[in-house]
């Protein structure tokens, strides 16, 4: 069905986000996957859907790529309603590129081939030079003859990624990429891919469960759960500045600590005052539960609050340490890993909590988040 009647704005027009979802719904059968869901993504932007498994992110991708009716809402790409219950624009007229965590090539064609595929309308000659083109862009040139058994798992992936952006997408949409290879390659083809698509002002969606992989491409990140958008931020307000419990918890590691709110920016807790730079939200004399960061725990030899190291992780420039006090609390902190302490020691610390994060308590939820 054409959907040309149907534009909410001028196409092309410079004030128009490239994507935008508006209220949208989407049910398998009787299930519904996704809730009321918004969001706009401006051109050469790169952001990210970040959730547990099951929460509806693929979703969110199948319904922008165009292979997702909508129960309701509706998709705008450059303007175009691309998408509206009832009313679909088909994948092939989106302009929208796609790259999944299984490459998906074909493996009885070469790379140069592959990124071919995709170039049926042009010219013999156009396709030539556009493959050509885009083989340099993603560094495989040496390698454009042999078939995808004969490369990495990293060079199959940009094999992918070149054969979505030779049609020159509006927008590419990425579903856990780089979750097939190990965690070195992964971070280097992720930074590598991110500075590329920034230099060509590529728009981008990433799909991912994982919060570095989200953290290393995306500006904007949105956190779901269970069908929904909890919070669209970056990557900074969603470690520091949580706009819920879940978020608070999916994100980074930390502990919920009991306290009670004594002035509009601080809390008592048994580790005595804690003062942040905000005014709370939950009036004086609230029960809360405050998010305590590893990074908010300092050391201090000096200081009378002890406790017992019970676990360590070393993490390179730092060591995670799991320090367990006397009335039973349990924090994370992360301290400089030249402070080598050993499982059973006792350290002192203090905590400095700028963004004191408070939740209403929740008295089913588990203490430590890893
Ligand atoms: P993952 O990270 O595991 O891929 P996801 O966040 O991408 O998960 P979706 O694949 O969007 O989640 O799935 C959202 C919900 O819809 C899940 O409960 C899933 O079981 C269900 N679902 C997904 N695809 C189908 C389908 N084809 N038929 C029925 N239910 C489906």
């Amino acid at each position: 069905m054409s959907m040309a009647s149907s534009k909410i704005y001028p196409a092309g027009s410079r004030d128009v986000p490239l994507l935008e979802i508006q209220g949208m719904s989407c049910n398998y059968g009787l299930e519904r996957a996704v809730y009321d869901l918004s969001l706009t993504v401006n051109k050469g932007d790169q952001v990210c859907l970040l959730g547990p498994s099951g929460c509806g992110k693929t979703t969110v991708l199948r319904a922008v790529a165009g292979f997702q009716p909508l129960l309701s809402g509706s998709v705008s790409i450059n303007g175009q309603c691309v998408s509206r219950p009832g009313d679909i624009l088909s994948p092939e007229k989106r302009r929208v590129g796609m790259v999944f965590q299984d490459h998906a090539l074909f493996p009885h064609l070469s790379v140069e081939q592959n990124v071919e595929s995709g170039l049926r309308a042009l010219s013999p000659a156009d396709r030539r030079t556009t493959v050509s083109e885009i083989l340099e862009r993603v560094g495989l040139t040496r390698v454009a003859q042999r078939f995808p058994h004969e490369l990495s798992g990293g060079q199959q992936q940009r094999v992918a990624l070149a054969r979505a952006l030779a049609p020159r997408p509006l927008l590419l949409l990425m579903d856990e990429p780089f979750s097939s290879l190990d965690l070195d390659l992964r971070e280097r083809l992720g930074q590598e891919v991110s500075d590329m698509l920034k230099a060509d002002r590529i728009t981008c969606i990433l799909v991912t469960h994982d919060q570095n992989d989200a953290f290393s491409m995306g500006e904007q990140i949105g956190v779901m759960a269970e069908g929904r958008l909890l919070q669209w931020d970056t990557a900074y307000n969603l470690y520091h500045e949580p706009g819920n419990r879940f978020v608070a918890d999916f994100i980074g590691n930390g502990i919920f600590l009991p306290a009670k709110v004594k002035t509009p920016r601080a809390v008592e807790s048994e580790f005595g005052e804690l003062r942040g730079d905000q005014d709370i939200v939950m009036p004086t004399g609230s029960q809360v539960e405050v998010l305590i960061r590893p990074d908010d725990v300092v050391l201090d030899a000096d200081s009378s609050i002890r406790g017992e190291v019970v676990h360590k992780a070393f993490k390179g420039a730092e060591i995670l340490y799991t320090i367990r006090f006397e009335t039973g609390t349990t924090v994370l902190a992360l301290f400089p890993s030249h402070a080598n302490f050993a499982v059973g020691d006792n350290v002192g610390v203090r905590f400095e909590v700028d963004h004191l994060v408070t939740f209403a308590i929740d008295t089913t939820a588990t203490d430590v988040i890893e």
